[in-house]
């Protein structure tokens, strides 16, 4: 497990990381989301004590990254997808990394097989596209066979196909008991990948929750109805205190009131509706509302 303690980081006066505490515990895969810029890779990289924290600390099964033994054995990571040499053979970067960390040869080979690139392994890295370094990457995190694993976007350069991969080898990892933190800008992506969540908006923690919690709690319902005579209809509920508003189509969206009640006011006075549902708000606009006034404030520096 990954233990976050009042970790803060401070480059210059940019507090890219600003006392977050936190817990990644095994068994399921943690998203850990944020606009762009909201700290997540600096976050990461605290855990693998590339950075100094400014304060506070991480701790991997208990003991900072640095003190591990086998570090490759407990913690597996992507970080930066291109950061393997461009004329180097896919399977000579494995077996180099195998090698310096005393890992069995045969890992390679079993690696490259888990992320498909058994096929290309004799192929210089400088042929692969983005996606072909994403799966390199990830087998380069899964070669010591860790306990602990750590992904920074790593949907980026990835096709569908490759996302839909991606998502089930993840899953898999944390139904193996591991722990599985995934780093994402992107809230439909972690509300199918996830079960929980952290958000952090300019370094500060925002929510520490499960995703269906996360659902529940942040996505506003409301009413679509589409109806011949907007104009009516928008005034019977607003003299019943419902606000109306026009939303896409040329259907309108009563918010704060439930179907049946609607339905209700509708029959009381005679209007004509041609559709009415209920409609949840997406999860992306309940992240960007929840991450928007971290944002805000950051853009007014
Ligand atoms: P995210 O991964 O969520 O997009 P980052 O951790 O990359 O966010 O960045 C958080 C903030 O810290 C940003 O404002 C970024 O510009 C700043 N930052 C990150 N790394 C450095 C660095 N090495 N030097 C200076 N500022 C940095």
């Amino acid at each position: 497990m990954i233990e976050v303690d009042g970790l803060t980081k401070r480059y210059g006066r940019t507090v890219a990381v600003d006392d977050l505490t936190f817990r990644v515990e095994p068994g399921r895969v943690t998203g850990f989301l944020g606009p762009n810029g909201a700290g997540k890779s600096t976050t990461m990289r605290m855990v693998l004590g590339l950075d100094r924290p400014s304060a506070g600390r991480v701790l991997v099964d208990g003991r900072p990254y640095a003190e591990l033994t086998d570090p490759l054995r407990r913690v597996g990571a992507l970080l930066e997808a291109r950061a393997v040499h461009g004329g180097r053979r896919a399977d000579h970067h494995l077996l180099w990394l195998a090698q310096t960390n005393r890992i069995p040869k045969s890992r390679v080979g079993e690696v490259l097989e888990l992320v498909g690139l058994a096929g290309v392994a004799r192929k210089r890295v400088r042929t692969f596209s983005l996606g072909m370094h994403q799966r390199l990457g990830i087998a380069a995190a899964l070669l010591g066979d860790p306990g602990v694993l750590l992904f920074d976007e790593p949907v980026n350069g990835l096709d569908p196909e490759g996302i839909v991969w991606l998502r089930t080898l993840l899953k898999g990892f944390a139904a193996q008991g591991r722990t599985v933190l995934v780093s994402s800008h992107l809230m439909s992506e972690m509300a199918l990948t996830a079960e929980h969540l952290v958000v952090i908006g300019r370094g500060r923690l925002l929510a520490d929750t499960t995703v269906a919690d996360f659902i529940a709690g942040n996505s506003r319902s409301y009413v679509r109805i589409t109806t011949p005579d907007p104009a009516r209809l928008s005034a019977v509920f607003a003299a019943e205190g419902i606000q109306v508003t026009d939303i896409e189509g040329g259907a309108l969206a009563a918010h704060g009131v439930d179907p049946a009640r609607a339905g209700e006011l509708v029959a009381a006075h005679g209007l004509v509706v041609h559709e009415m549902a209920l409609r949840q708000a997406s999860l992306e606009e309940a992240f960007v509302r929840m991450t928007a006034s971290a944002v805000e404030f950051r853009e007014g520096e």
